[in-house]
């Protein structure tokens, strides 16, 4: 395989970019700051990869030494079968928290992963909470409520808290808006990108108004970027001309082995760590480590 036509090929310049960016990756000098960041991913659209963003990110994060959260707000459970988590009907699960005040740490699992990271599962019943939650006290707050008190226990340090919603603007994606500082917004490099947007920034600027003046939307992550295609590279452009300051460097590329993951109960990270998914979400993990620094990215302290 030395032959130069394929050194000089696409192919052999994206094995030797992939390598490089695997190098730098292992001599990356990250600090985690102390302080706790709660990220919430969200997009009222559906399958733009915010299950797929919040498992892989999560693991991402874990790997260089964070302690991290990810909660499953969405009744899916995706992201507790991806983090190989048990959430059958009769687990512990968020839905016990929302709805029958159970504190967190009595529902919180380890990933099998590693022992970084930990998910608050969801289940089955999480389908029927958002109806119950129209009756309860303060039904925007219960989650913040909850992880207030696990956070101010003393008993847990977390650096890094991923709340994973469902593919609505109801009361479970509001109870993590009120219970986030940062929102990060996956993206996929599709026709309608944009759409819904304005109508979720919109929600986020009430939310600032009347329940959580700290949200702001740190963060845009470009998911599934095919760059063979015209339409992939237009929306970037497009999303990075909207959203200079918030969009990450770093884009995770369309990929088999992202897609293939979750069926074995793993995160790209364990499943193929070296694979080209894996290596995009570690440097986005990196990148938003990095712009911690930044003052508008003020965690819980
Ligand atoms: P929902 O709105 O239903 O919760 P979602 O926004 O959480 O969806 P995902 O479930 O993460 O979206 O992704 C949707 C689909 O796209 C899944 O089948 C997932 O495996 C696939 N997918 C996500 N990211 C990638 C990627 N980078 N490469 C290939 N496939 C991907
Ligand atoms: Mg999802």
């Amino acid at each position: 395989m030395s032959s130069p036509s394929f050194e000089d090929s696409p192919i052999a310049r994206e094995l030797a970019d992939l390598s490089a960016r695997r190098r730098a990756l292992e001599s990356a000098d990250v600090e985690l700051s102390g302080r706790t960041r709660v990220l919430t991913v969200s997009n009222q659209k559906g399958g733009v990869g915010k299950t797929t963003t919040t498992v892989n990110l999560a693991a991402a994060l874990a790997s260089v030494g964070a302690r991290v959260l990810v909660i499953d707000l969405d009744p899916q459970g995706n992201a507790s079968t991806a983090l190989g988590v048990p959430h059958t009907a009769d687990i512990p699960s968020i839905y016990d928290v929302l709805i029958d005040d159970f504190p967190l740490t009595d529902i919180i699992q380890t990933s099998p992963e590693s022992p970084n990271l930990l998910c608050a599962p969801s289940t089955i019943h999480l389908a029927g909470a958002e109806i119950e939650l129209v009756s309860q006290v303060a039904r925007e707050h219960r989650l913040r409520t909850a992880l207030d008190a696990y956070l101010d226990s003393g008993e847990h340090h977390l650096d890094y808290v991923l709340i994973d919603c469902p593919p609505s603007l109801g009361l479970l994606t509001i109870n993590a808006f009120a219970a986030a500082t940062e929102l990060l917004i996956p993206i996929q490099c599709e026709y309608y990108a944009l759409e819904g947007l304005s109508q979720l920034l919109g929600t986020v600027g009430m939310i600032q108004k009347h329940l959580n003046p700290r949200l702001h939307l740190s963060t845009i992550m470009l998911t599934m970027y095919d760059g063979r295609t015209r339409l992939a590279q237009q929306v970037a452009e497009e999303v990075r001309e909207h959203f200079p300051n918030e969009v990450l460097a770093t884009v995770i590329p369309r990929s088999v082995r992202v897609s293939e993951a979750p069926s074995f109960g793993q995160t790209v990270i364990a499943y193929d760590g070296q694979s080209a998914g894996a290596v995009a979400y570690r440097e986005a993990a990196v990148e938003i480590i990095r712009r911690e620094s930044a003052p508008q990215n003020e965690g819980h302290s």
